[in-house]
């Protein structure tokens, strides 16, 4: 498994890092996390072909993790993509999606490549040797009340990936370290939401569970003014166990594992 974490911003638009969005390559199939905005010039910019993508997985409607989608679907038809593409959105909003995309015209009926639409839900890629597993989180939780009031459920998904004998763990946005602590324990790399998160927490994981290796993303401006500094206090209590996380950055999990 490779991840690559295209778009490591947080949810305020800053220079020098695009919004939310990964890719995850495992025995041929490739899987974008979320679709935040630059997405379709990150994808270019790995010089990734248009047939590339087998699916593209959003944890929740948020638009720092979502806006680059109707863009990605545009580029894509116009570059000639012909393989249906199959998007995992939080179960339910399914309808929202289709008629947010029919808005911008991107019609069934004339589409190059087939738009498929999914409830994100355990679902096995790359011939059954990839397992994607959406663990609900918090991170909506503060706004269920409203969101109820404007008629959609508010839900957010990190995502746990197993291939072979490594796990991933992508907390995603999430309410506090509560939420993937445990599954993190059982995996060898969390890629976390250091916005949400204060980093005395995410340190604390890492003394919790020796073995597991963190990279913070989902990068604040406040982080940023420090990050510096942060980053070489961490390196020499942590080594590279803690890094965080840049625009471009990649982790090959069977080979952080061969580290330990
Ligand atoms: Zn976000």
């Amino acid at each position: 498994m490779k991840l690559t974490l295209t778009g490591t911003a947080s949810g305020i638009p800053v220079a020098g890092r695009r919004h939310s969005a990964a890719l995850l390559e495992a025995d041929g199939s490739m899987l974008l996390l979320d679709a935040g905005e630059g997405v379709s010039t990150a994808l270019l910019e790995a010089a990734l072909p248009s047939e590339a993508l087998t699916a593209v997985c959003i944890t929740h409607t948020h638009a720092d993790h979502v806006s680059g989608l109707p863009m990605l679907l545009q580029g894509l038809h116009l570059t000639g993509r012909l393989s249906p593409l199959d998007i995992l959105v939080p179960t339910g909003r399914e309808d929202w999606f289709r008629a947010w995309l029919t808005g911008m015209y991107i019609f069934p009926e004339k589409w190059s490549f087939p738009v498929r639409l999914h409830p994100l839900e355990e679902t096995r890629f790359a011939n059954g040797a990839l397992r994607l597993l959406p663990i609900p989180n918090r991170h909506l939780e503060r706004v269920r009340d409203l969101a109820a009031q404007h008629g959609i459920p508010a839900q957010c998904f990190s995502l746990r990936f197993e291939h072979g004998d490594s796990s991933l763990l992508v907390s995603s946005d999430i309410a506090g370290i509560a939420d993937v602590a445990t599954h993190a324990g059982r995996s060898d790399v969390l890629v976390v939401d250091a916005t949400h998160v204060p980093l005395t927490e995410i340190t604390a994981l890492a003394d919790t569970y020796p073995s597991l290796r963190i990279v913070c993303t989902h990068i604040p401006p406040e982080l940023e003014s420090d990050l510096l500094r942060l980053a070489s206090e961490l390196e020499s209590a942590y080594g590279a166990r803690i890094r965080f996380a840049y625009d471009g950055m990649y982790i090959e999990l069977e080979r952080e594992k061969a580290w330990k």
